[in-house]
Parts: structure tokens; C-alpha cells; sequence
């Protein structure tokens, strides 16, 4: 099926390694085909590093991870917000969306969904919301900060896509204690939302707005 099918897509990951998790397998399966895939990450986190890595580790490592997912280093934004307060500079980060807009002009964009426990991921999704008003919108799911999710929309996968995502996330050196980025785990959603469509492997999110044009 081909309705509507995006051609330039705009990962919105409100921190590094957002996109991979929520969209990781279907990212992989977008670079495969083709399409233009920009990832943008408004923060690197480097106030909340680890103790023991480089501030700026997570730079390097998302220049890794979606390299894995087959994105060109030129694609790829780190933006400077400051973790864990986008809500205070909620008008400026507005900004930097609706500057990507005029930009990329992106067909569709992924951002975390609105219900987002995280109150970075929350802001995000609600300035992204008016940044692109007139564009295709899906949510990707992350079921650790999750409490409703509305499975409108499914990414069939293929092997090669799931190993790309755990490749990725696996590049999150410095992030390695979180259970939910464990091979397993990963395998355990993809298998799970797949089996909604009747197949082995899918990621699934909610539909904000769909155009056809
Ligand atoms: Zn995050």
C-alpha cells in the first residue's frame, strides 16, 4: 500500500537515543527504502551524564547509533536544550521546530506521544504539535513512560530492521543499565506488536494527524 507513503522523514527525539527506541526497526526499514530520514535530538543530556564518561558522550554516541540506522551524519541535529527543562524554554524550543520545518519540510514527523510521562518527551510532542500543523504526525511508543497507547498504525519489519535497532541502542555505551534496552526486551515489543497484525515483527504508533496529498 502506498497512501500517502512519506518521502522526508523528521525524527523528533527530545533526547539522544529517543528515536531509536521508539522507532528504531522502522527508521532502519525507512533508510532501506530509500526515503530521507533526519533525526533531530534537542539534548545531549550533558548534565546528567554518568559519572565516569565525557560530558559530551552522548553526541558520540548518537552519531554512532544512527549511522546504524542508516542515517548520513549530515542528517543528524544535536541540539543544546538543557535535559529536564524544556518546559522552561518551551518558546525557544518551539522555535527551533517550526525553523525545522521551513527547512526540512519534512512529509512526516515522529515525536513521542503526547501522554508521555517524561516531561521533556511531553513538551516536546505538545510544541511539535503547533511546529507542524500541517503535517503527517506519528508517535512513537515507549511503554516505560506509557500509560495509555493507541496502536493506530503499524510498521511491518523485517529481521534486518531489528537487528539494526539493537545495533543502535547498543551504541548507548554509557546508558547500558536500562533494562528496557536489553536485546530481549526489544525483541519482546516488536514480537508483541507484530503479532497484532499477524506478523513476526512491527513497531506500532499512534496516528496524530495523516495526510494524503
Ligand atoms: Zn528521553
Amino acid at each position: 500500500m502506498n497512501l500517502g507513503a512519506p518521502e522526508r522523514i523528521l525524527v523528533l527525539a527530545p533526547h539522544t537515543d529517543d528515536g531509536e527506541f521508539g522507532a528504531g526497526a522502522s527508521i532502519a526499514r525507512w533508510t532501506t527504502q530509500g526515503r530521507e530520514v533526519y533525526y533531530v535530538a534537542f539534548s545531549a543530556c550533558q548534565t546528567s551524564v554518568p559519572d565516569g564518561w565525557p560530558e559530551d558522550v552522548l553526541i558520540s554516541e548518537v552519531k554512532r547509533a544512527t549511522g546504524e540506522l542508516g542515517i548520513p551524519l549530515a542528517r543528524l541535529r544535536v541540539l543544546e536544550f538543557e535535559v529536564r527543562m524544556f518546559a522552561r524554554d518551551r518558546q525557544d524550543l518551539l522555535q527551533s521546530m517550526v525553523e525545522l520545518n521551513e527547512e526540512l519540510t519534512p512529509d512526516l514527523v515522529l515525536m513521542p506521544t503526547v501522554g508521555d510521562l517524561h516531561q521533556d518527551h511531553h513538551t516536546v510532542a505538545t510544541e511539535a504539535l503547533r511546529a507542524f500543523k500541517q503535517t503527517s504526525i506519528l508517535s512513537y511508543e515507549m511503554p516505560w513512560n506509557n500509560i495509555a497507547f493507541s496502536t493506530q498504525c503499524f510498521v511491518h519489519l523485517f529481521e534486518e530492521d531489528v537487528e539494526a535497532k539493537i545495533r543502535a541502542l547498543a551504541c548507548y555505551e554509557s546508558q547500558a543499565s536500562r533494562h528496557y534496552s536489553d536485546p530481549d526486551y526489544v525483541r519482546a515489543q516488536i514480537r508483541f506488536r507484530g503479532t497484532q497484525i499477524g506478523v513476526k515483527q512491527a513497531e506500532a504508533f499512534e496516528v496524530v494527524r495523516w495526510v494524503v496529498r
